[in-house]
C-alpha cells in the first residue's frame, strides 16, 4: 500500500478515489443547492483555525435528505463547533421544533450564532455548554426522556461514541435515526495499522471499533456510507 498517503488532519479527509470526484460532487451538486445561511456560515468557518472540523458539506445534503424525510421534532447534536449542523437541522425541522445541542466550547457555537439569528431558528436551539456524557446520563435519568427525541447526531470526540451510542439509543425513539460522522476517520480504518500517523490511531481505533458494534447491534438497522467523512446512519428497530 505504498500509495496511501495520510489526509492528515488538517485537510477534508479522502474517502473517495481522487479529490477530483470529491470537487465534482460538490460543485455539481451540493454547492449548487446550499441555503444560503449554510454557504454563510461555511465562510464564516473558513479561518476558524479549526475549521476543517465543520461537517462536510456533502453529508449535509445527505442528512437534510433525511430530516425531511423523518421531519423530527425533538433533536439532539453532540458536537456543535461552529453550528454547521446545528443550522442545518434547525432549518429542517418545524418551527416548534426543538434540539438539545451539547459541546464543552460555546466560543466555537459563537462564532456562527450571529448566522443561526439572521436565520430565524436560534428560539429551536438549547445549547448546553458541557461535556456531553454527563448530560447524557441525566437525560437518561429522566424516564419521561426514554424514546422522546426522533433524530441524533454525534460529532464529537469519537472515543466516547460508543458510551453516547449506549444513552442516546434509549432517548431516541424506535424508528428515529442516530447518525454518526467520521466513521471512516479518512479511510484510515482500511488501512495496515503501521501507516496510520500515531496522532490518528485513537480515532481509527474508535471508528474501527465502533462500526463492529454497530454491526454486532440488533436494537438498529443501519447503513456505514462513504459520503463526507462516512456517515453511519442507524435506525433504532428495537
Ligand atoms: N458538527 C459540527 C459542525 O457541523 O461543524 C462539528 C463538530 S466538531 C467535529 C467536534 C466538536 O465536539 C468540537 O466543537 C468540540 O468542542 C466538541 N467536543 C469534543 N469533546 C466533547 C465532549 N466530551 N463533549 C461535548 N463536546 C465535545
Ligand atoms: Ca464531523
Amino acid at each position: 500500500m505504498e500509495n496511501i498517503k495520510d489526509p492528515s488532519i488538517y485537510r477534508n479527509p479522502v474517502i473517495l478515489q481522487s479529490e477530483e470526484l470529491t470537487k465534482y460532487i460538490l460543485e455539481t451538486a451540493v454547492y449548487p443547492r446550499e441555503p444560503e445561511p449554510l454557504k454563510e456560515l461555511r465562510e464564516a468557518t473558513i479561518n476558524h483555525p479549526w475549521g476543517f472540523m465543520a461537517t462536510l458539506p456533502d453529508a449535509g445534503q445527505l442528512m437534510t435528505l433525511l430530516l425531511q424525510l423523518l421531519n423530527p421534532k425533538k433533536t439532539i447534536e453532540v458536537g456543535v463547533f461552529t453550528g454547521y449542523s446545528l443550522l442545518l437541522t434547525a432549518l429542517n425541522i418545524p418551527d416548534d421544533g426543538k434540539i438539545t445541542a451539547i459541546d464543552i466550547d460555546r466560543k466555537a457555537y459563537e462564532v456562527g450564532l450571529p448566522v443561526i439569528k439572521k436565520a430565524g431558528v436560534e428560539h429551536k436551539i438549547n445549547f448546553i455548554e458541557s461535556p456531553a456524557l454527563p448530560i447524557l446520563d441525566k437525560l437518561v435519568e429522566d424516564p419521561a426522556n426514554e424514546g422522546s427525541f426522533d433524530f441524533a447526531f454525534i460529532d464529537a470526540d469519537k472515543e466516547n461514541y460508543l458510551n453516547y451510542h449506549e444513552r442516546l439509543i434509549k432517548l431516541v425513539k424506535v424508528g428515529g435515526l442516530l447518525v454518526y460522522d467520521n466513521t471512516l476517520w479518512g479511510g484510515r480504518v482500511s488501512w495496515p495499522e503501521e501507516q496510520v500517523p500515531p496522532h490518528s490511531r485513537p480515532g481509527t481505533q474508535a471508528a474501527i471499533q465502533f462500526n463492529k458494534t454497530i454491526t454486532n447491534d440488533s436494537r438498529v438497522q443501519f447503513a456505514l456510507t462513504s459520503v463526507g467523512d462516512g456517515l453511519n446512519i442507524c435506525r433504532r428497530i428495537a
